[in-house]
């Protein structure tokens, strides 16, 4: 093992035994072995003959509405939580008339779509669910199910009163804008041709799932659906479980990310048998949910939810605090990693490549610790060995479960291991791998949701700005916006989402800083009597040009690592890939950035005419 400096074992590391070298080097094996030439290609839009796989299972088929054509102030885009924020905030700063378009048949967003069995926050419910203080709620447990969170978004929009107006089911089909009247008019699904002076776009950060590209995928005679549009009616049980029609059926489920993990224990306690097709497994570490100690609840003082958001937002993101309010898995590497600079530094000054080789060996220590328990829990050496994950812990989403990896001791789970390759082919019967017919009644795809394909193309519509301008064509070779909200010759018109802004693992915390920012601008707009409100060209090139700079350092992180969405199937760059969407500071300077822009009261960079 070699310190930065010196060539030995580092100071502070504790008894660690293993080989940083090493551990490099199999590392870039392990995404070597993965990095495939037709990178996001791989992947097939869900449509024509798939296009039943996005149905909505939970309305009744056969609804209808007259289509609107008459004007309101603000519509929102999304019935999620992002759009349920901009709702709030909204209407907190007096904004009467607010329509929000979506979708699915009811607010929910990912929490509308994503009920498949075992579908649980996976950050810290007290951080996570916004609005806590403002609907007087705690929720049940650290880490809350999808039926709560449903519940919630519907809650939400219980109390500011966003069902009064909302569309649903409905799909928001273009967007022109109105030079004469200053306004939009958004054409939907339903006919709809409504106008508004404002519109907040936040169509969500992974709306539409997709399939792989597998040679076969048709053929195949059994039942298929995506983890998204769960088939209850097949498989029995709710989203708690108890999947009693699987007794008699072999279902095989494609895919090992942050679903499968919460699906498969579910899979392997109902099904007859359950085969899991592996490409790359998991980081998969300690999750210990527990129901929320009242004791602890009666202690809590106003504005404790946000305290506690900016707690975990500054840990996660290196910075210190005195105090790990959330105490998880996710502040555990940081916690690590300051332990590490702490005891470095004593007083020294750590250069920045010695904190980057330190945070580096904390990332091994602590994905050492993850590769230690798949060896501790699964009984078979050979499957716990293929359940090890060999990258950088946010190479991928990690993941936190007790029930996943002891599912593998079941007689009854097949792990099917592709060896970075993935499976093969469909047949008519089943899924092949490594020249092997797995026969089974049932493929579950848990292959994700379509990234890097460019922003219209995920929002499944086009807007039409100033001059006949299309988005489509202004973003073809990437983003381009002030702040990520807004962008020039598109007046009045605001992003949410990743549309290069400050991400963090707690997507609502970064959803509530912009809803608040959407709120504040929109508030000032109305109070000077504005028409309009967009950036200057020069505040966007500004803007791009930082982003792009700060960009690089992201990407040499991300180059390394195993192929997933993050990277763009291992090939970070690009305009359109997901890093595009991230401002490289991070999400704590970017909302500092907001918070002082807000507080210098100039709108600058904002033209509002
Ligand atoms: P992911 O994109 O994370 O995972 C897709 C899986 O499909 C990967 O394991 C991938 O393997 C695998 N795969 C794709 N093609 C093939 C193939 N040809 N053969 C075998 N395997 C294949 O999607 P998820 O739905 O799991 O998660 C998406 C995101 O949703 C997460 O990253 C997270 O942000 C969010 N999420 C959040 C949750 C929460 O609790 N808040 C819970 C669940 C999801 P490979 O890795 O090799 O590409």
């Amino acid at each position: 093992m070699t310190d930065i400096s010196t060539g030995t074992s580092p100071k502070g590391m504790g008894d660690n035994s293993f080989d940083p070298d090493k551990l490099l080097a199999k590392y870039r094996s392990e995404r070597d072995k993965r990095v495939r030439k037709d990178g996001i290609k791989q992947y097939r839009e869900i449509k024509g003959e798939f296009a039943h796989f996005l149905e909505d299972p939970y309305v009744e088929p056969g609804f209808t509405r007259e289509p609107l054509f008459d004007e309101v102030e603000v519509v929102i885009i999304g019935g999620g939580f992002g759009g349920l924020m901009a709702g709030a905030r909204l209407r907190e700063a007096g904004v009467k008339q607010i329509r929000v378009i979506e979708r699915g048949g009811d607010f929910g967003g990912t929490w509308y779509w994503n009920r498949y069995p075992g579908a649980a926050c996976d950050i810290e419910s007290y951080i996570y669910m916004p609005l806590l203080e403002e609907l007087n709620y705690v929720p049940k447990e650290k880490y809350a199910h999808a039926p709560e969170l449903l519940a919630h978004c519907q809650a939400i929009a219980r109390k500011f009163e966003l069902y009064d107006d909302a569309c649903f089911q409905t799909d928001v089909t273009g967007m022109e804008w109105d030079e004469a009247a200053s306004r939009w008019i958004i054409s939907t699904s339903r006919g709809d041709r409504m106008k508004a002076r404002f519109v907040a776009m936040s169509n969500g950060i992974l709306p539409k799932p997709k399939l792989p590209g597998l040679e076969g995928i048709e053929t195949f005679k059994g039942h298929k659906f995506h983890t998204s549009r769960w088939d209850y009616n097949y498989t029995g049980g709710d989203s708690n479980g108890n999947l009693n029609k699987l007794g008699d059926k072999r279902v095989a489920i494609i895919g090992t990310g942050a679903t499968a993990v919460q699906a498969v224990p579910h899979l392997g306690a109902a099904a007859g048998h359950l085969y899991v097709f592996q490409r790359t497994p998991s980081s998969v570490d300690v999750r210990n949910n527990r129901p929320t100690d009242p004791d602890w609840v009666k202690d809590l003082k106003p504005g404790w939810q946000k305290n506690r958001m900016d707690n975990f937002n500054i840990l996660i993101n290196g910075g210190d605090q005195e105090e790990d309010l959330v105490g998880d898995g996710w502040t555990d590497i940081f916690r690590n990693i300051g332990g590490m600079l702490a005891i470095k530094e004593n007083g020294v000054v750590l250069t920045v490549a010695e904190k980057a080789r330190l945070t580096e060996l904390a990332d091994y220590k602590k994905m050492e610790q993850v590769r230690a328990r798949a060896e501790e829990i699964v009984k078979d050496p050979n499957v716990a060995e293929a359940l090890k994950p060999y990258y950088r812990q946010f190479c991928k989403r990690p993941c936190f479960h007790d029930e996943y990896l002891p599912t593998y001791n079941r007689p009854n789970v097949t792990l099917v291991d592709t060896m970075g390759h993935g499976v093969d082919r469909i047949t008519e019967k089943g899924v092949m791998v490594n020249g092997k017919e797995y026969e089974v009644d049932c493929i579950i795809f848990a292959t994700g949701f379509e990234v890097g394909a460019g922003y219209v193309s995920m929002a499944g519509y086009d807007i039409v700005g100033r001059d006949n301008k299309k988005l489509s064509q202004k973003w073809a070779d990437g983003l381009a916006t002030f702040h990520g909200f807004y962008t020039h010759g598109f007046p009045n018109a605001f992003f949410m989402g990743i549309t290069q802004t400050g991400l963090t693992a707690n997507f609502t915390h970064m959803l509530n800083e912009q809803a608040n920012h959407v709120a504040h601008v929109v508030s000032h707009v109305k109070k000077a009597n504005g028409k309009t409100v967009e950036p200057t060209q020069e505040a966007e090139d500004g803007w791009v040009s930082t982003m792009n700079r700060m960009a690089a350092q992201t990407e040499a992180y991300y180059a390394e690592c195993t192929p997933g969405y993050y990277n763009n199937e291992g090939k970070p760059g690009g305009g359109n890939s997901f890093l595009a969407g991230q401002y490289g500071g991070g999400p704590v300077e970017f909302f500092n950035i907001l918070k002082q822009w807000r507080e210098e009261g100039k709108f600058e960079g904002l033209n509002i005419s």
